[in-house]
């Protein structure tokens, strides 16, 4: 381990081995580095692993969201519903199909998109809504499901951190809304950057192959079988946000533990709960009936008898060498945002942006390092409380 992570419990570290580097070396002797036989076994076995028909890899999960939108004909002059809460990139995605995000409020106790916000956010522009499933948290999809129906929108799911959560006992992508999910090291798998589409919707997927890949009719692994006899054609421009075949070595491995990485993560944040149930000045995070959370990340709160700001409680965590980091930013307060749509306002997100707070939560955290987290939070609240 590098000194990067000396004497600190880091909010993350990648739990990456010495399988992952044989995966990665073989390809590179293979002869075949790009999009290729990898990426192509990488979303067959993504694809069952959900339970989806389809699934399409990219470079990203912002890149997979974009063609998600664009093979949906979301476009120009369209308006796409998306929480205030989120990461900046389900936002960008919006942008880079042509159309422009309109915020909604979220639930003030999921933290996920808040169904009447969304109701009262639509205009005669509103064409699509990406449903975010924030930091690991499925939100509640038939809810939504049934507004896209109503008003005739097509449902996204950003399921960038969700991978392995479930929704009613599903794992998200199957059922027709087609999910997003990231392979950057801050989520549940990863291949360094990478992203999936995955859907049971055969025209998304065939649109979004297509423009992943220059907008070509066939990819290089057809015309390598086809030994050139195969010639592409192109009928709309495309985009290059093809993953490599190195990184889909990389994801097949990580996949391979995804069993062992969801159960570390649940005892993790089991630990978290339990040790929480004591310290009335901090919640832990809530859990709804119809979901499995991921946790690919762990948020608490600080409640109103807390007597430490969120500014504070990071400070007093960092001194005793734990990384913490703030909650979920909103987006409207962006200085790009407040040029566009001059001063907007959603109470809930703006209140728990300024009382969350993200504790370290990672396969191979050692419980040594994961007892140093909680000793320091009893410690700074109990101090705190002889101080006031
Ligand atoms: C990380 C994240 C993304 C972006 O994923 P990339 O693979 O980095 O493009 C999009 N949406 C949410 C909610 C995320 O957390």
């Amino acid at each position: 381990m590098s000194d990067l992570f000396k004497d600190q419990v880091p909010l993350l570290r990648p739990w990456l081995g010495q399988e992952e580097i044989d995966a990665v070396s073989e390809v590179i002797a293979s002869g075949w580095i790009c999009q290729g036989p990898k990426v192509e076994e990488f979303e067959n076995k993504v694809a069952e692993f959900i339970g989806a028909k389809y699934a399409a890899a990219t470079n990203s999960c912002t890149q997979a969201i974009h063609i998600t939108l664009e093979a949906n004909g979301i476009g120009d002059g369209d308006e796409v519903i998306c929480p205030s809460s989120t990461c900046m990139a389900t936002a960008n995605a919006i942008h880079h199909s042509g159309a422009l995000p309109n915020f909604a409020d979220i639930d003030d106790q999921s933290y996920n998109l808040d169904s009447t916000s969304v109701e009262n956010r639509l205009t005669e522009k509103t064409k699509a809504i990406v449903l975010v499933h924030q930091i690991g948290q499925p939100a509640d999809i038939d809810t939504f499901k049934e507004i896209a129906n109503k008003h005739n929108l097509v449902l996204i799911q950003d399921a960038a951190t969700a991978f392995g959560a479930k929704y009613k006992g599903e794992l998200l992508g199957s059922g027709n809304a087609t999910a997003c999910y990231s392979f950057h090291p801050r989520k549940m798998i990863t291949t360094g950057e990478g992203g999936m589409i995955v859907t049971d919707n055969e025209e998304t997927i065939r649109i979004a192959k297509m423009l992943r890949s220059t907008g070509a009719s066939s990819s290089d692994l057809e015309r390598h079988h086809a030994k050139g006899t195969l010639v592409q054609t192109y009928d709309r421009v495309g985009y290059n946000y093809r993953m490599t075949d190195m990184q889909a070595a990389m994801g097949l491995v990580q996949l391979s533990k995804i069993q062992q990485i969801i159960k570390e993560r649940a005892q993790q944040a089991n630990l978290y709960n339990t040790a929480l149930e004591e310290i009335d000045e901090i919640s832990a995070p809530f859990v709804p009936d119809y979901a499995v959370h991921a946790y690919s990340s762990y948020l608490i709160r600080l409640n109103e008898n807390c007597s430490l700001s969120q500014m504070e409680f990071l400070q007093e965590m960092a001194d005793k060498g734990v990384s913490c980091r703030i909650g979920i930013q909103p987006l409207h307060y962006e200085p790009f945002y407040k040029k566009l749509f001059g001063e907007l306002s959603f109470p809930i997100t703006e209140k728990v942006a300024a009382s969350t707070v993200f504790l370290p939560i990672f396969p191979g955290m050692t419980p040594e390092e994961q007892q140093k987290v909680i000793n320091s939070i009893k410690e700074i609240i109990v101090k705190n409380h002889v101080n006031a």
